[in-house]
C-alpha cells in the first residue's frame, strides 16, 4: 500500500503507510502500519514549542474526538480493502498520545480495540513524560505496547536550553521507570545534532545519551533522529541564515556503530536524507548511506553501515573546522 497523504481533510489522518519495523522483543521483522493522525496538537507547542518542530503543521483545532474516530475507520476500511493485517501498529500523532486533551481516554481505547481485533501483537505510540501515566489502561490488553519520548539528550542544557524541550532528565527517568515497572517498552528518541553545537559536539551527545540510557536501563530501544529542517520552525530561521547545517550521515553511522559496540539496540530512519533540508554527505553516497541506515535498522548489523566513499575526508576536516567556526563551513563546493 503507497504511502497516502490526504490534504487536509479532518477525518482522514494526514497519512499512513506499510512498510517492515523491527519486532524487538520477538527478535524478527514485522509489517507495520504506521497511522500519522491529524488531532488539534501537542499542548507544549501551544505553551512554547521544541526548536525543531513543525509538526503542528498538520494540526487543526477544531478537530473532535469523532473525526480522530473517522480517521481510524477510514484506515481499518483501507487494511480490509487491501487484505492487509499487519502484526505492528504506529499511531503518532503530531503531540502524545496519551494526552486526554489530543485523544480522550474513549477514543484511545478504541484504538486498543483496533488492534486486538486487526490481530495485531504491538502498539506503538508517543508521549512527553507528563502523560505516560495513561498507559495504565492498557492493563490486560493482548498486545505489547512501546512507548516512544522524545528525551533529544541527556543533557539538561541541551535539552532544555537549546531545544526548549521543557522536562528534566528526572522527570523523563521517573517516566521511564513507571513504563518499564509496568511492563511497557520504552523507545527514547534523541536528536543529532541539535543548533549552537558543533557536529562533533553532537555525535559525543548522542553517543553519551545514549550510554546513559543503557546503564541506567532507561531505553528498551533508541531511536537516532536525525535532523531535518522543517518548516516555520526556528531551526528553519538558523539554516536559512547559514547558521546550521543538518549532520553528516556519517555522523548517524559513528553513533550508529558506537552504540551498538556499547549493546545498545539503536535504530533510525533517515528522513529527507540527501535532500538540502536532511542529513546529508557529499550528494554521490547519501542514498547508499540512507538504504545502509534502513537496513541497519532492521538488522542491527553494523556491516550495513560501511560504506565507502572519498567525502569521509571532507566529513573528518569538517569536524576539526567547525569546532572552531562554530558555524557551518563550506569545502570544495558542498556544506
Ligand atoms: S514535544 Fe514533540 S510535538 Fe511537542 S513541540 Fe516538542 S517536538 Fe513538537
Ligand atoms: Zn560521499
Amino acid at each position: 500500500m503507497a504511502n497516502k497523504r490526504n490534504p487536509r481533510n479532518l477525518d482522514r489522518p494526514v497519512s499512513f503507510w506499510l512498510n517492515k519495523e523491527l519486532f524487538w522483543e520477538k527478535n524478527r521483522v514485522e509489517d507495520c502500519v504506521t497511522i500519522i493522525l491529524r488531532t488539534k496538537g501537542c499542548h507544549w507547542y501551544e505553551k512554547a514549542g521544541c526548536i525543531m518542530c513543525g509538526y503542528n503543521v498538520e494540526s487543526d483545532k477544531h478537530i473532535t474526538q469523532q473525526n480522530v474516530l473517522n480517521q481510524l475507520d477510514f484506515v481499518r476500511k483501507e487494511l480490509e480493502k487491501f487484505n492487509k493485517f499487519p502484526k505492528i501498529v504506529k499511531v503518532f500523532t503530531s503531540g502524545s498520545f496519551f494526552d486526554s486533551s489530543e485523544l480522550s481516554n474513549e477514543t484511545r481505547s478504541e484504538f486498543y480495540v483496533f488492534v486486538e481485533e486487526i490481530g495485531a501483537e504491538k502498539l506503538i505510540v508517543e508521549s512527553r513524560p507528563e502523560f505516560v501515566k495513561n498507559a495504565k489502561e492498557v492493563f490486560g490488553r493482548d498486545f505489547i505496547l512501546e512507548v516512544g519520548v522524545g528525551l533529544e539528550s541527556a543533557n539538561d542544557f541541551i535539552r532544555n536550553k537549546i531545544i526548549n524541550k521543557g522536562f528534566t532528565f528526572e522527570s523523563f527517568s521517573e517516566a521511564s521507570r513507571f513504563l518499564k515497572d509496568n511492563g511497557f517498552s520504552v523507545k527514547v528518541y534523541l536528536l543529532l545534532k541539535p543548533p549552537f553545537i558543533s557536529e562533533s559536539e553532537a555525535i559525543h551527545d548522542a553517543v553519551a545519551s545514549s550510554k546513559i540510557l543503557i546503564e541506567r536501563g532507561l531505553a528498551d530501544l533508541i531511536s537516532l533522529n536525525l535532523m531535518n529542517i522543517q518548516s516555520g520552525t526556528e531551526v528553519e530561521r538558523l539554516w536559512r541564515r547559514g547558521f546550521y547545517r543538518p549532520p553528516w550521515l556519517w555522523s548517524a553511522a559513528k553513533v550508529l556503530k558506537e552504540v551498538k559496540e556499547m549493546n545498545g539496540l539503536i535504530i533510525s530512519d533517515p528522513v529527507a536524507a540527501g535532500k538540502r533540508r536532511g542529513p546529508c554527505n557529499c550528494g554521490k553516497c547519501d542514498n547508499k548511506f540512507a538504504e545502509g541506515i534502513k537496513r541497519f535498522s532492521l538488522s542491527q548489523n553494523s556491516r550495513e553501515l560501511n560504506v565507502r566513499c572519498e567525502c569521509k575526508e571532507w566529513w573528518e576536516d569538517y569536524l576539526l573546522a567547525e569546532e572552531i567556526s562554530r558555524l557551518p563551513v563550506t569545502f570544495r563546493g558542498r556544506s
